[in-house]
């Protein structure tokens, strides 16, 4: 496996990062998840629109254009003769000395690490993800807003730690004023009476499979709002799925203990896997 590293390309084994990068010592910098699916890029160009946003909101210049990105991405895949394949590349601060002080570091880091990919949640795209609402919040909409893609995931982390204590799939966030947020790597669609509802991104992560699944949905005719939601509005759903690069549109069948409408996956939730794999399904070459 060949992994990209600032303009080369290195073995896994010679994959190593400095313990001096930012990166590593403080989480400075940013990522992105992207798959390909039958030799496409899903969705490259706004993956990294999405990268070079959360650069720019950390004020770290990425010292490569797009256009070198996403042909960095593309070569990638190709050195890899990869077309099902989850692509990582990263933007770190790089490397520096102990200080935080990002003076210290002249040189971002990019990384660019592919492997082959299927679906995330294997059985359970059939009966359903068991999902927990947990008490650590998502990060506010300041400075560290979840808009940013960075590579301090520990609010995240936490959440799954705490999902996995209690026996779920996957965690809910709700955020600092009790809102519906995201779940721990993917956007929330919940479902009452046939009209499909969305939490606004001010308090959760742009999505772009979020933005495609809105955009399929209204396609075939569903209504979708954007609005804030409360645990009520989850728990008297009748239907929930999740959308995210890993996840695909995944269904959650169970809420903090509570059958989610008949606690089987529901009809909506169907149609919007369904559309998600027909875009999906189409071939190309890297
Ligand atoms: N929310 C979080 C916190 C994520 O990490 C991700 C994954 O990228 C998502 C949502 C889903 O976003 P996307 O559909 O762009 O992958």
């Amino acid at each position: 496996l060949l992994i990209y590293y600032n303009g080369e390309f290195v073995t896994k084994e010679n994959a190593t990062v400095s313990i001096y990068d930012h990166g590593f010592l403080y989480g400075d910098g940013v990522f992105e998840g992207i798959r390909a699916y039958n030799g496409r890029v899903f969705k490259l160009q706004e993956h990294v629109d999405r990268l070079y946003d959360s650069a720019k909101a950390i004020a770290l210049e990425v010292p490569i254009s797009k256009e070198e990105m996403s042909e960095a991405i593309l070569e990638t895949l190709r050195k890899n003769d990869l077309r099902d394949a989850y692509i990582r590349p990263i933007v770190s601060r790089g490397v520096g000395d102990l200080g935080l002080d990002p003076r210290k570091c002249p040189k971002p880091s990019i990384y660019i690490v592919s492997q082959e990919w299927a679906a995330m949640y294997g059985d359970l795209y059939e009966v359903g993800l068991k999902a927990i609402t947990v008490g650590i919040r998502r990060n506010a909409p300041d400075a560290l807003s979840p808009n940013i893609k960075s590579l301090n995931y520990l609010n995240n982390i936490l959440a799954k730690i705490e999902a996995n204590e209690k026996g779920g799939d996957e965690a809910i966030f709700l955020d600092q004023n009790g809102f519906v947020s995201e779940g721990s790597g993917d956007n929330i669609f919940v479902i009452k009476n046939g009209k499909i509802y969305t939490p606004p991104t001010i308090n959760n992560l742009k999505g772009i499979t979020r933005a495609t699944a809105i955009e399929l949905l209204e396609e075939r005719g569903y209504e979708v709002i954007v609005g804030n939601l409360g645990l009520f509005d989850m728990y008297t759903a009748d239907e929930i799925f999740v959308t995210g690069t890993a996840a695909e549109a995944a269904p959650i069948t169970k809420l903090d203990g509570r059958p989610i409408g008949d606690g089987s996956v529901g009809p909506i939730t169907k149609a919007a896997v369904a559309a998600f794999e027909e875009v999906t399904g189409s071939t190309g070459t890297p």
